[in-house]
């Protein structure tokens, strides 16, 4: 789960990082309001999930209220990349002596979180990456021994941070680690890490990513998913339990088993075909989560036709001819459908769907075959 800067921030202040004071609007009053609470100069920045608001025109300096309304106006409702601005975070302006970078993020490669610090922040960090790798510090911390202060100093010196710098750094990264392990995040970002002219640390943007399996540790944080931000078929699958991820084809796949979809994706593309989504109906599905999954496929309008392919084990395959059988009946589909059924009661399932006699469904014995049906029909379509 991907939070919002303000939300990162929130994280911020339960984690001793420091950062400009600030608080959120989503109207043009409550904006109004905020920066009179803040004071003056403060600065109006969109609240999307997406990096590169600055270059956008969703951040923007107030020097009084009739600015704060002004930028308040100009942001909210604003479009930066396909994301509908909903709230502005009002926060008071920092100053700026130099700008850093700061992160941790689960290496999965390394069993460990990796942390990364580099004097060239305020950009986009993976053009540093490419142009200058050796410009970014970064350190594996053994999660056993955990974040010390000699971590801190070594990814300091690396990165050629200015020397009197180097204890508020240090300590900013103590606390991030902290942050990090203690709310089960898998991304920590703050681009940029300021030094005011005073030699003052602060983090001046947040990008948090909490790791979504680990939230029932986390109820207190539940609450900070973004629904606005999701993809509207995404959060349908959510509610009703399927794992469900959008893609940007017309083919629209349901499976049973992450391995089985997967290899369904690679032979559809081989037959020329795009898939237009990622669907695992799991293990044992019954005919009502297969009715469930394919209104979640069908809500997308790009989807052209769609492949069914079960392999029965757990999962018995009547049981996915009668879930479709029941979506028929339920929403009466204008796309084509082809189905593969193989291993468990496939013979009493192809039977169920022969008997049916559902317009527009083509039943195929392999794989290969179906993937070069499915295509040939979303390319007639
Ligand atoms: P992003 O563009 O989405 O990554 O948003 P950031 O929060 O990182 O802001 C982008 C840039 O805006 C920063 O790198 C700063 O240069 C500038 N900026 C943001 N807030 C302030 C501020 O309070 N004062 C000044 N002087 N610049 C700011
Ligand atoms: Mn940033």
């Amino acid at each position: 789960m991907d939070l919002l800067e303000y939300q990162g921030k929130q994280l911020f202040a339960r984690h001793g990082v420091p950062a400009p004071e600030g608080r959120p609007a989503s109207t043009v009053e409550e904006a109004v309001a905020a920066a009179d609470e803040i004071g003056y100069p403060c600065v109006v920045k969109a609240q999307v999930q997406i990096g590169g608001r600055g270059k956008a025109g969703g951040i923007k300096l107030a020097k009084d209220r009739s600015e704060a309304e002004e930028n308040a106006r100009a942001i909210l409702g604003m479009d930066i990349r396909g994301l509908t601005v909903h709230e502005v975070w009002i926060e008071a302006a920092s100053e700026i002596a130099s700008e850093y970078y700061a992160s941790v993020v689960f290496d999965r490669s390394a069993k460990a979180p990796l942390m990364m610090l580099s004097t060239k922040g305020g950009m986009d960090i993976e053009e540093v990456a490419a142009s200058d790798p050796d410009a970014i510090a970064r350190l594996h911390i053994d999660p056993l021994i955990g974040f010390q202060d000699f971590h801190g100093r070594r990814l300091a010196f690396e990165a050629r941070v200015d020397a009197d710098v180097v204890r508020p750094v240090g300590s900013m990264l103590a606390r991030l680690y902290g942050l990090f392990v203690e709310e089960d995040a898998t991304l920590v970002e703050v681009n940029p890490l300021i030094v005011t002219p005073e030699r003052e640390v602060r983090a001046l943007d947040a990008k948090v990513t909490l790791d979504d399996n680990a939230l029932f540790r986390h109820p207190e944080n539940a609450g900070l998913r973004d629904v606005s931000g999701e993809d509207e078929q995404e959060r349908m699958a959510k509610e009703r339990g399927l794992t469900y991820v959008k893609l940007d084809g017309d083919i629209g796949i349901l499976g049973n088993g992450a391995g089985l979809v997967m290899s369904t994706l690679d032979v559809v593309a081989e037959a020329g075909g795009a898939p237009a989504n990622f669907l695992d109906a799991g293990g044992g599905s019954k005919a009502e989560a297969i009715t469930s999954a394919v209104e979640v496929i069908l809500s997308d309008p790009k989807v052209k036709a769609v492949l069914f392919n079960i392999f029965g084990g757990i999962t018995r395959c009547d049981e996915v001819a009668r879930g479709l059988i029941e979506a028929f009946a339920k929403i009466d589909p204008k796309v084509p459908f082809v189905v593969r059924l193989d291993g468990t009661n496939d013979v009493e399932g192809r039977r169920l769907l022969a008997e049916a006699r559902l317009p527009n469904v083509y039943t195929e014995s392999t794989m290969d075959g179906a993937a070069e049906k499915v295509v040939e029909l979303a390319r007639a379509a």
